[in-house]
């Protein structure tokens, strides 16, 4: 085995150390850029050809093609989501976001609800377009308003939310059929991406007391306006030449010598460094190094699938909405009303279903919602089925989440399933980057923050 010509990092008081980061996805790129900008030489390793692991973009046509890009699928943020937009910032891209005020939802028929802050002050301000929601019965609203006020007195105090389920939470607060499944559900579905029998109860009350009774653009959805490969073409630059980036790179072992992490191989070469820090997915992590002695068996996946259809006419002029009472959960408009990006979240009801038969579903039930789609020729369809997308954020997995510092004493973790009290979402993987990025720059005597405090 041939050794790297790289240098052997190592960290002696508050020297910052080389690092090693594998895994290129947010938690991995996030590490890094913290990293490189607190003034490690860091290397990161990715097993792709790309960086952004499960956000990120692929071209349309064949390989070597000037041909369109199109996510694997449409991610979204809110305004709460801080540590995410923190690293938008820290590479350049946050004018590649752009953010709603307003809600879409439409019923099957069309008839269409907005909901929008107004001019009262937070937790106020969405109160008034609440009270005017057509969809809701008016039994439901005074129900749900109920129990976000229970939200608010129960979220971060009360200590069974994570033993119980999100339905659970919403029977024992009276909600009725109707305020399940056309309030609660839509929003929280594709938030933690699990039917509300499946989530803990405690990430579905942090969606709303962090989103929706935060501060005021703390509720606003933020939509790249380019395809999300590009938010991290620039991740290497402005960092004085500290992060070297090496695609095609999976790590294939990781060498354990006396509590510590000796190096890492990848395609022959061992490469070394002071620490090392893993944002692998939590299956491959614990295959590379069973000393460690990870158990993952309590976590399960969730699939996420994203229906791509281009029609030869506009069938619609909304950005976006959230569709009610049918299979598909999401519209996004991506280019003039003529390619719009469906989304359909804990999608296990499609798992086994060929491309036809989704495309034609998917067709049907559009047209209920947008009329013209009845109409429209479909020109081309692609469906991309991401049957590990997340992982379900089911009770009692809080608690077996891994904290940063791993039982190797130079390695770190990260990674949207490590515990950042976030279900699988892009803000998880970023926090748990910047909270690997504290701990390495802890055990090296210079503790830096990266972590950015929440808004509410
Ligand atoms: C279809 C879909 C829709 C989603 N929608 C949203 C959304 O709207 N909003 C939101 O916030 N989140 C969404 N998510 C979740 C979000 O994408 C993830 O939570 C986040 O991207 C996870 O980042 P990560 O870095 O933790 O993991 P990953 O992205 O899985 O990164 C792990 C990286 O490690 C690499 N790797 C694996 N093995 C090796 C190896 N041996 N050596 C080196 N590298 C290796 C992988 O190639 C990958 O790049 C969605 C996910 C999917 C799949």
């Amino acid at each position: 085995m041939k050794q790297s010509s790289r240098p052997a990092g190592n960290f002696r008081g508050a020297d910052m150390p080389d690092v090693i980061v594998a895994g290129g996805g947010l938690a991995g790129m996030a590490a890094s850029a913290a990293l490189a900008d607190a003034g490690c030489r860091v290397t990161l390793l990715e097993a792709r050809g790309y960086l952004g692991g499960r956000a990120s973009s692929f071209p349309l046509g064949p390989a070597g093609t000037a041909a369109e890009a199109i996510d694997n699928c449409q991610h979204i943020l809110l305004g709460c989501c801080v540590n995410l937009l923190d690293f938008y910032r820290r590479v350049g891209v946050e004018d590649r976001i752009r953010f709603y005020r307003e809600f879409n939802f439409l019923e099957p028929g069309g008839r269409r609800s907005t909901f929008a802050a107004g001019a009262l002050p937070a937790p106020l301000h969405l109160a008034g377009s609440f009270a005017r929601l057509p969809f809701l019965t008016g039994r439901a609203k005074l129900a749900i308003l109920r129990a976000l006020a229970a939200v608010r007195r129960e979220y971060g105090r009360r200590q069974d939310l994570d033993r119980i389920t999100m339905l659970d939470w919403l029977k024992e607060k009276a909600q009725p059929p109707d305020a399940v499944s056309r309030f609660w559900r839509p929003v929280l579905i594709s938030a933690a991406n699990a039917e509300l029998d499946v989530m803990a109860a405690r990430h579905g009350l942090q969606v709303f007391r962090l989103a929706f009774l935060g501060g005021g653009s703390s509720h606003e959805m933020g939509v790249p306006l380019v395809p999300l490969s590009e938010l991290y073409s620039r991740l290497d630059q402005g960092r004085g030449g500290r992060l070297d980036i090496r695609l095609h790179s999976p790590v294939e072992s990781i060498r354990v010598e006396g509590g510590a992490v000796s190096a890492v191989s990848v395609a022959g070469e061992r490469l070394r460094a002071g620490c090392y820090v893993s944002a692998l997915p939590f299956g491959r992590l614990a295959a590379l190094a069973p000393d460690l002695q990870l158990d993952v068996s309590a976590f399960r996946h969730s699939p996420i699938t994203g229906i791509h259809l281009w029609f030869d006419r506009p069938v619609t002029d909304l950005p976006h909405a959230a569709l009610l009472d049918r299979t598909i959960q999401w519209m996004f408009n991506k280019a003039g009303g003529r390619y719009v990006h469906l989304v359909v979240s804990a999608s296990h009801s499609l798992v086994a279903m060929g491309q036809a038969e989704i495309v034609s579903l998917a067709r049907r039930e559009l047209a209920e919602f947008f009329p013209p789609a009845g109409a429209a020729l479909l020109l081309k369809a692609r469906v991309v089925k991401e049957v590990r997308a997340t992982f379900a954020p089911v009770p009692g997995l809080e608690s077996l989440r891994p904290g940063p510092v791993a039982a190797l004493k130079n390695l770190f973790l990260a990674g949207d399933w490590t515990r950042t009290g976030w279900p699988s979402t892009m803000e998880g993987a970023v926090r748990s980057g910047y909270a690997a990025a504290e701990a390495v720059s802890e055990a090296a005597g210079s503790r830096r923050a990266f972590l950015a405090a929440d808004l509410a």
